[in-house]
């Protein structure tokens, strides 16, 4: 055992006794690279955290893409203690409900309302149910692939789920329009929704842009044949554009998702829709007894001025740069062939020589590189797209890279 790393593992050895698989779901420890990666964060400030041991890395995960803003934001957190100390969850919602809506249409290109939840995998599940209301059809196409949550239709470990939960549901593959075209042709007034995200950022694989008039092309087959098109804009949103990360093609979507990145890790999603929905919207009849708390829509509407006032999203295009620029030099300094992918903002970078896929054996030179940069204080994740954030620094982009450099050498010595 790692030393280092003495007090993660004793709560892990407590947790598999009394947690069924430890850490469950995408935390699970076994993701990351054991041995080397601390189990449980123990507090976060900016873009550090700390962990049980007391061990300190810069973050390059930002909790899976929520913490936009850096953790412990202090105009978050003011605005989302204000609010507790009012009223958190209440009979009825708080007037901070009515700005945040108000806020998000003036801000979104063709959005007209919106409507709150918890995850992106609530708003993915809601808004399928709002398209068939409003179209009295029954599929949903999405890309082959993508993950959209958890829920039954779209969860992509088949265990516990039946196979009739994802008999509505078609796909068609990234970049290729003519594949949808054949979709509509082949289901006749049956398809409801196309859901699509603004990019392709799937586990273990390197990320890819839409190809030029590939979401355009989607718009207007949508509207073509009156299918709902749905961004599910819960990973990318607030990184990419403020409006809504298609409008970086201008492509506005009937519905738009957010989640992840929009109250600075309070659990907060949102629905937002033009108007030819609303009055279904209005009719399907969804709730949680938590999705109206007041504390996370404070903390949205900061986290939105905290955004807007840092000029967050330039920021994190330039630290992002910085980043993966010189990730491909280190790397080819070294000897080795990467791919580096995706929005700087959310970049990723995968082996080219590195077996893909969840078997042993699989991205041995991805984890032998988070593993070493988690040694040297840095978290990044050996198969999930990273994320920037406003508290990441050039300085702090330069301490990473320094690290980096020897996690490179790392792996060319183990190949
Ligand atoms: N859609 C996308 C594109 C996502 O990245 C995620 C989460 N990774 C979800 C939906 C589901 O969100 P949640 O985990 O909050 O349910």
């Amino acid at each position: 055992m790692n030393e280092r790393l003495a007090l993660s593992e004793e709560l892990y050895r407590r947790a598999l006794e009394v947690i069924p698989g430890g850490v469950y779901g995408h935390q699970n420890p076994e993701l990351l690279t054991r041995g080397s990666h601390p189990l449980f964060i123990s507090r976060a400030e900016g873009c550090r955290l700390e962990d049980p041991d007391g061990n300190s890395y810069i973050d390059l995960l930002c909790s899976y893409g929520p913490m936009v803003v850096g953790y412990r934001n202090p105009r978050v957190e003011q605005a989302a203690a204000a609010q507790l100390a009012r009223c958190d969850s209440g009979n009825l919602p708080a007037p901070n409900m009515v700005e945040l809506a108000e806020r998000l249409v003036a801000m979104t290109p063709g959005a007209d309302w919106a409507m709150f939840a918890k995850n992106g995998s609530d708003v993915t599940t809601w808004s399928l149910a709002l398209a068939r209301e409003a179209t009295g059809r029954d599929l949903a196409v999405t890309v082959r692939d993508t993950y959209h949550g958890v829920h039954g239709w779209c969860n992509k470990q088949e265990r516990g789920f039946l196979d009739s939960e994802r008999s509505a549901t078609a796909s068609f593959a990234w970049n290729d329009l003519d594949e949808l075209d054949s979709l509509f042709a082949a289901h006749p007034d049956r398809i409801a929704a196309v859901m699509v995200t603004p990019f392709r950022h799937e586990a273990g694989q390197p990320s890819v842009m839409p190809a030029q008039g590939f979401l355009q092309g989607i718009r207007e087959l949508c509207t073509r044949h009156g299918a709902v098109l749905v961004v599910d804009d819960v990973r990318a949103g607030f990184r990419l554009h403020m409006g809504g990360s298609t409008q970086l093609c201008k492509v506005a979507p009937d519905v738009l998702l957010y989640s992840k990145a929009m109250a600075n890790g309070y659990p907060l999603a949102a629905m937002l829709g033009n108007k030819a929905l609303e009055r279904a919207a209005s009719r399907v009849f969804v709730t949680g007894t938590f999705w109206t708390q007041a504390a996370p829509i404070a903390a949205g509407l900061a986290t939105l001025d905290e955004l807007e006032a840092t000029g967050a999203v330039a920021h994190m295009e330039r630290v992002g740069r910085r980043l993966v620029e010189g990730l491909a030099g280190q790397a080819a300094e070294a000897g080795l062939t990467v791919t580096v992918s995706g929005p700087p903002a959310l970049p990723f970078m995968t082996f080219d020589d590195d077996r893909r896929g969840f078997a042993p054996g699989s991205f041995v030179r991805s984890r032998s590189f988070a593993g070493a940069c988690a040694e040297g204080g840095v978290f990044l994740h050996p198969l999930h797209n990273w994320f920037l954030s406003t508290a990441h620094t050039e300085a702090d982009i330069d301490e990473i890279l320094s690290v980096t450099r020897t996690a490179f050498e790392t792996v060319a010595a183990g190949v």
